[in-house]
């Protein structure tokens, strides 16, 4: 089955009792036994619902997995990955991760005794040195938020497999129509089904994917007994999402690469990150590892301050201003004042991410609107 249509059609079929071609949506806490100990396989809904199960072994054929389990967020399913880890276990993480993430490594699991080392993995070789008889998991994020660095996936999983280590990649931002770490070596792969996968902005959920059965009961279990999942209306919006991601990768990639190459001829623009440009340092990597190079970028303003970015932030119509990403309407979001406001100016501004750094989302607009859109804006 090709890529298109086993997003539309694994994992699902026709209701039994009514013949109805959608999942219906099990909005219900238990299931009726007929005789103590004698059941459909559902007894309860934190354990098993039937649409989060349909949408479960969807995600798994996407990913090329075998087992998928969901949760209420993103964060929510890297949660559960990392109760996994004991305490005294050690961690290798791309330096340039999601802000939550992030949050989650350092405020939450450090408090429990797991160490969390952060390196930039655009060379894979960065992590060697820093493997002790500890290291459980190494965390990769590709291509990273908001620069759009790039890790080589099918690397890092050669160091990971040689010293016996679980390797996640949050899939987020490429979604499984660009990108399948689980083909590249990874053990593990977590998505914020919030952004692509539903990808409406109408839903918050996580998904985790994985090929190997000892990782999925593990996962399962902790799904079940720390109860982050999500409901089956969630699920369902996901389900539906799904179906769509192919179709609107493919004009998320179409207007990303005319947007990319608008601004990069743009003279008041400076630097454009996007891993489509040929000179991009690991564009090589990416055109190996991917399908297409997405609809997410950004750039900086040869007027380097906050209010030439302001005005800029303010002056689109069609590009809304918000956080998020990856839902068919464009979004325009200013790191240094929100997503990585927490992170003081100096490490901010040392990490590329500069007071005119903006970040777009692109959605699936006609593109002559949004070029439009960002000319009156940038003035
Ligand atoms: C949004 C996001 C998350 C967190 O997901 P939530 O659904 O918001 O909990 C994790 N990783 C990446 C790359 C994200 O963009």
């Amino acid at each position: 089955m090709k890529l298109g249509t086993k997003f539309i059609h694994a994992g699902v079929a026709p209701d039994p009792s009514t013949g109805a071609i959608m999942t219906p949506i099990f909005q219900t806490s238990t299931y009726v036994q007929e005789a103590p100990g004698v059941h459909k396989g559902y007894e309860y809904a934190r354990t098993q619902n039937p649409t989060r199960a349909a949408l479960q072994d969807a995600l798994a054929a996407a990913e090329n997995g075998n087992y998928g389990l969901c949760f209420g967020s993103g964060l929510a399913a890297t949660d559960a990955i990392l109760k996994l880890l004991n305490p005294g276990d050690e961690v290798i993480a791309s330096n340039d991760l999601y802000g939550g993430t992030y949050r989650i490594f350092t405020k939450v699991f450090e408090r429990y005794g797991i160490k969390f080392h952060f390196t930039a993995m655009q060379d894979a070789n960065s992590i060697t040195p820093l493997i002790t008889d500890r290291t459980r998991l190494v965390w990769v994020e590709t291509p990273t938020n908001p620069l759009l660095n790039i890790i080589d996936i099918a690397a890092v999983s050669r160091i990971s497999q040689n010293h016996n280590l679980l390797l996640c990649v949050d899939n987020t931002f490429a979604s499984p129509y660009l990108q399948n770490p689980l083909d590249l070596g990874a053990d593990i792969v977590v998505h914020s089904a919030t952004k692509y996968l539903g990808g409406h902005s109408d839903v918050v959920h996580g998904a985790i994917i994985v090929k190997e059965e000892a990782i999925a009961q593990q996962l399962a279990f902790i799904q079940n007994s720390c109860g982050a999942v999500p409901g089956p209306q969630d699920c369902f919006l996901v389900l539906r999402g799904l179906k769509t991601l192919h179709v609107r990768m493919q004009r998320h990639c179409e207007n990303g690469e005319k947007i990319a190459h608008f601004l990069r001829n743009h003279n008041k623009v400076d630097k454009v990150y996007w891993a489509g440009f040929t000179d991009h340092p690991n564009h090589h990597v990416a055109k190996e590892q991917m399908r297409g190079f997405g609809g997410m970028m950004s750039f900086t303003l040869k007027d380097d301050s906050i209010e030439a970015a302001h005005k800029v932030l303010s002056g689109t119509h069609y590009f809304s201003l918000a956080e998020s990403l990856g839902g068919v309407e464009s979004l325009i979001g200013h790191p240094a004042s929100m997503t990585h406001a927490s992170i003081p100016r100096e490490e901010r501004v040392k990490n590329g991410l500069v007071d005119s750094l903006i970040r777009l989302s692109v959605g699936i607009e006609d593109v002559e609107d949004l070029i439009d859109d960002l000319t009156q804006a940038i003035g």
